[in-house]
């Protein structure tokens, strides 16, 4: 980055439009999960930067919680929607021919999906998800597990990062949801089907689905093992209810079929947001057909509603993203290798320093758990030194590098990303981990 610097030097701009959020705005951010620190306030981004109020240029690995794929204002995406802006704006009759175009795509190049349909955020797509698993099995309990992140809604809002006296137990996300709606959501152990199995045996012909972030992004990289996919795919198949995939992060970032093409497993329901329009507001679940027409609005049984729901502007972004992926297979070889150099270069600084941490991740994307060994479910997150990481993420802040502030989170290399850049984060991790050996 072209100008490291420092969370004490004065952010007057930046300072002026937090305290002013902070007068009209809660906590003056959108998101209770929004850092609320310096860098206060952004006012421009380009490719892997972001800008603050203060002219300060940062390189970019939060990105926005993963929706910036291809790099920021990525020109193809931004072109599509200004062209998107001369035509149809919003109809709420119909259909539009971008939609149309969006959800043939989705068809093409996602194994599980056989018919699509467009929502504005990936918190939506998974609150259908669940309700077309409770009406097509008639049953009320999903499964989900401990650290996975499904969205904000009543259904899925518990047991992300939970304390260790909270984990896999009563641990909702708010206050103002209904105890039965977080009774209704049971919590397993990733990487663990005995776990699942054992939720079947307990509350038999009592479970819709099964739902989880084929990666655990939101716990950073926990990797799926192949026995354990398949295993969901087949225990759920012989109980009658159905498997979800949550690809919001996955999806796109990791193959252009999703992380179910990875691991040549397919979920009956696949839910998409975050990458999939590249930073614009669109989400989407798609699947098996025979599901998926239960929203049909002349013989299906399921509401599908939303106003904006595969708005014109949306379906252009996530249309050129896609089709930028599909013509550009070397963003994966790409970004996959950009990744493995920053795992492997941070695993040779912490080694070198002989600090007790584990470097995961799954294609460009990377997470630094201080702990020692490896990670295969959220029990063993529960051995993070978290305020190792808050000193971690406070000295890459300072020297011009944005992670997620959160420990257990992940971070993320886009398209716009160079090896030059990685090999600068590099350097800059050297120096803050250093402090911390
Ligand atoms: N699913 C996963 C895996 C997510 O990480 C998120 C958001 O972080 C969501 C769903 C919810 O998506 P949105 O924030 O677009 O509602």
């Amino acid at each position: 980055p072209e100008s490291p610097r420092a969370l004490s030097a004065e952010s007057p701009r930046g300072r002026a439009i937090a305290d002013a959020a902070a007068t009209v705005i809660p906590g003056g951010v959108n998101s209770s999960t929004r850092y609320i620190g310096a860098p206060y306030a952004f006012v421009a981004a380009d490719g892997a930067y972001l800008t603050d109020a203060d002219g300060r240029r940062y390189l970019d690995y939060h990105a926005a919680f993963g929706a910036i794929l291809l790099g920021h204002n990525a020109p193809v995406v931004n072109d599509a929607i200004r062209t998107a802006l001369d035509g149809v704006d919003l109809t709420g009759i119909g259909v539009t021919e971008a939609e149309v175009r969006l959800a043939q795509r989705i068809v093409e190049v996602i194994p599980s999906a056989e018919s699509m349909i467009a929502t504005m955020s990936g918190s939506e797509a998974t609150a259908q998800a669940i309700r077309l698993a409770r009406a097509v099995t008639d049953r009320d309990l999903i499964v989900k597990f401990q650290g996975g992140f499904h969205g904000w809604h009543d259904a899925v809002a518990r047991n992300v990062i939970s304390a260790p006296d909270k984990a896999y137990g009563r641990d909702p996300l708010s206050r103002g949801i209904l105890d039965q709606a977080v009774d209704a959501t049971l919590i397993a152990e990733f990487n663990d089907l005995d776990s699942v199995a054992a939720l079947f045996d307990t509350h038999r012909d009592r479970i819709a689905a099964v739902i989880l972030e084929p990666i655990p992004h939101n716990v950073g990289a926990l990797l799926p093992t192949t026995e354990f996919v398949e295993g969901l795919r087949k225990l759920t198949e012989q109980q009658g209810a159905l498997l979800i995939f949550d690809e919001v992060i996955t999806g796109f970032r990791h193959a252009l079929g999703g992380y179910q093409q990875v691991i040549g497993v397919t979920p009956d329901l696949t839910t998409f947001g975050k990458g999939m329009a590249n930073g614009f507001p669109v989400g989407g679940l798609a699947g098996r057909r025979d599901l998926m027409e239960h929203f049909n609005g002349r013989t299906g049984d399921v509401l599908l509603a939303g106003t904006f729901n595969g708005n014109p502007l949306g379906c252009a972004a996530a249309l050129a993203t896609i089709d930028y992926l599909a013509d550009h297979p070397e963003f994966y070889t790409r970004t996959h290798a950009l990744g493995a150099r920053i795992r492997t270069g941070l695993r040779g600084i912490l080694a070198e320093f002989g600090i007790e941490a584990t470097v995961a991740g799954f294609g460009g994307v990377f997470a630094v758990y201080f702990l020692s060994g490896p990670a295969l479910g959220y029990r063993d997150l529960l051995r993070n030194d978290n305020g190792a990481y808050v000193d971690f993420h406070r000295g890459m802040t300072e020297r011009g590098f944005l992670m997620l502030p959160m420990a257990l989170k992940r971070n993320h290399v886009s398209g716009a990303h160079t090896e030059e850049e990685i090999d600068q984060t590099l350097e800059a991790a050297r120096e803050v981990l250093k402090t911390l050996a």
